[in-house]
């Protein structure tokens, strides 16, 4: 089964948001989805939109573009930290992440 099935996706759109309390400030999100994950000079990662403008409140969202679900989820799966969560727009539902059922 495809990554893309698991999530449901094509139908399912899934955004991701990270914990800034709990990040570790490796690096290795950005190296994996640079278009999704930055450094901010505070040294902690945060999510970008969807036009790569940094969004630096912590615990923001944004949408996690189809091409790029792959390198996100790695991303999720690999953080140190524990602290990126990719969850359903729909109802909320955490299905990649430290919270992922
Ligand atoms: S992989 Fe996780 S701990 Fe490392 S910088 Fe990214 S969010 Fe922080």
């Amino acid at each position: 089964m495809s990554v893309q099935q698991q999530a449901g996706a094509g139908a399912e759109a899934l955004e991701v948001w990270i914990d800034q309390d709990l990040c570790t400030g490796d690096g290795i999100c950005a190296q994996y989805a640079p278009e999704v994950f930055e450094l901010d000079i505070d040294g902690l990662a945060y999510v970008k939109s969807a036009d790569e403008e940094l969004l630096q409140d912590r615990g923001a969202t944004t949408p996690v573009p189809l091409p790029l679900l792959t390198d996100v989820i790695d991303s999720a799966k690999e953080c140190p930290g524990e602290c990126i969560h990719v969850r359903r727009v729909s109802d909320k539902v955490e299905v990649y992440g430290p919270d992922a059922e």
